[in-house]
């Protein structure tokens, strides 16, 4: 048997960390078993689907590394399909016409309520006799077609995540809708459970991974094979995934589209690699960065957790960095770009390039998100510097004014500077102005970046040096250092 697993999201919205997860998952699953992952776009929702969601997923997809052998088969092209398959359920007498009118169902539940039961439809219309059904066509009522649940069903599968599970026929909340009403036909639009059983069925799905919030629709679509003659995939429920309170992240969380984690400079590898963790426990449990094909020689369903995963924001940050530290400074510096552009740096693509990348180079080891990089280096950018309370009062010191004096004249006769010409300059004022070294350096850097703390400070003054920045800081310096 090929193992055939597939994803089945809804472009309703942009691409969810949950349904990326179940991904994952399945791309997972279909690697390791060298199967086949689909790609099945759930757009029957025509109200609320949207062109551009579709693309955010297949974007999202295509960055995350999660590649798909077939598809995007889209729901909207297979309405032939479904209808075909209300059909046979009708033809087989396993589902009828229901005529209620939305008030009669209100004032069901209402009763339902009042007697403290749980909503349900209570079948009235299993058993119309061909003429009720023609009094209320005359009426002028169109029927929405009702797939029969037994009450006294017990639905039973095996899940390969959470075990043994039970579900009783009535607790699924009577006969259920598959079709909705149409004006002029038989029927109108086919629901979610039945067009999902029929895609799976001739997709030729054989494991259905999908989030534990389906549990009860798979006890309804076991029931759908069962009525079309199909045999029932291997079911596999995915933990939630929870925020640190423990409740399902949602959008009051920061973020929940993949979308968003790429803005905050998250690395898709980094990204794919936090996900494959929500839930899921490699053999190995201390090895903890690894790129998808490394998990995929090592994953089941078995190691997946029965628990809500909470997502713990520490450990992205922590893997993100471990990819970020990891990456030569000429690809970091191509994520970094776009960064500054939107910052509103002025940046050469051509000219500006070899330094960008040392700036990269010099940078890349602090950042943890591809976005701190403005705040890491902001002071590189623009002529002037904005002093900080601290590089003020150092820049006031008593000498600190001699010190720069003299740095600039060093600065002028040597140009461009070199990293041992920058280490001269330090020593030879330190012997001029019989000063510690520690004070030079403090003395530079405050004029130089506006702060007392930054990376390496004669890595940072070669690329000042670089696009001229130094002098004119230098001089500012100066002013700010002998202002009252
Ligand atoms: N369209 C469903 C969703 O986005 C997928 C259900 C399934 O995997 O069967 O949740």
């Amino acid at each position: 048997m090929t193992v055939r697993v597939r994803i089945a999201p809804s472009p309703t919205g942009n691409l969810h960390i949950g349904t990326a997860r179940t991904a994952v998952f399945n791309w997972l699953f279909a690697r390791h078993h060298g199967g086949k992952f689909i790609l099945r776009i759930e757009d029957t929702d025509e109200a609320r689907s949207r062109r551009e969601y579709t693309e955010n997923i297949t974007t999202g997809l295509t960055w995350l590394g999660l590649d798909w052998d077939e598809g995007p088969f889209f729901q909207t092209q297979r309405l032939e399909n479904y209808k075909q398959a209300i059909k046979t359920l009708l033809d087989k007498g396993l589902a009828y016409p229901c005529y209620c009118t939305p008030e009669e169902l209100e004032q069901m539940r209402e009763e339902q309520k009042a007697k403290g039961l749980a909503p349900r439809y209570d079948n009235r219309h299993r058993n119309l006799t061909p003429q009720q059904r023609q009094a209320f066509e005359e009426e002028g009522r169109r029927p929405v077609i009702r797939f029969i649940i037994d009450d006294d069903r017990e639905i039973v599968w095996h899940d390969l995540i959470r075990g043994k599970m039970t579900w009783k026929g009535s607790d699924l909340g009577g006969d259920m809708v598959v079709a909705r009403a149409s004006d002029n036909e038989e029927f109108g639009q086919p629901l979610y459970n039945l067009a999902v059983v029929v895609d799976d069925i001739d997709m030729e799905i054989t494991h259905v991974i999908r989030g534990e919030d389906h549990i009860a629709n798979t006890a309804k679509q076991i029931l759908l094979y069962e009525a079309l003659g199909a045999k029932v995939p291997k079911f596999a429920h995915t933990p939630l995934i929870l925020n640190q309170e423990g409740r399902k992240l949602s959008k009051r969380d920061g973020v929940t589209s993949i979308d968003d984690f790429r803005k905050m400079g998250f690395l898709p590898e980094a990204m794919a690699n936090y996900m494959s963790l929500l839930g899921w426990t490699p053999p190995d449990a201390t090895k903890e960065i690894f790129s998808l094909s490394e998990a995929a020689k090592e994953f089941s369903l078995d190691r997946v957790n029965k628990a809500g995963a909470k997502f713990d924001w520490a450990k992205l940050d922590w893997i993100n960095s471990q990819y970020l530290h990891q990456m030569p400074a000429d690809k970091l510096v191509e994520l970094l770009i776009p960064y500054w552009q939107q910052a509103g740096y002025e940046v050469n693509l051509e000219s500006d390039r070899p330094w960008l990348e040392s700036l990269t180079a010099l940078v890349g080891p602090s950042l943890t998100r591809l976005a701190d990089v403005i705040e890491e280096t902001h002071t590189f950018f623009g002529d002037t510097v904005e002093y900080g309370a601290e590089a003020i009062d150092l820049l006031k010191q008593e000498g600190v004014a001699e010190i720069i004096r003299e740095v600039i004249d060093a600065v002028a006769s040597n140009s461009p500077l070199t990293e041992e010409n920058a280490k001269e300059i330090i020593k030879q004022v330190t012997k001029t102005q019989k000063v510690k070294k520690g004070l030079i350096m403090r003395s530079l850097r405050a004029s130089l970046t506006g702060e007392l703390h930054g990376p390496d400070l004669i890595q940072s003054w070669l690329l000042l040096n670089h696009k001229g920045l130094d002098k004119i800081r230098l001089q500012q310096a100066i002013t700010v250092s002998s202002e009252q």
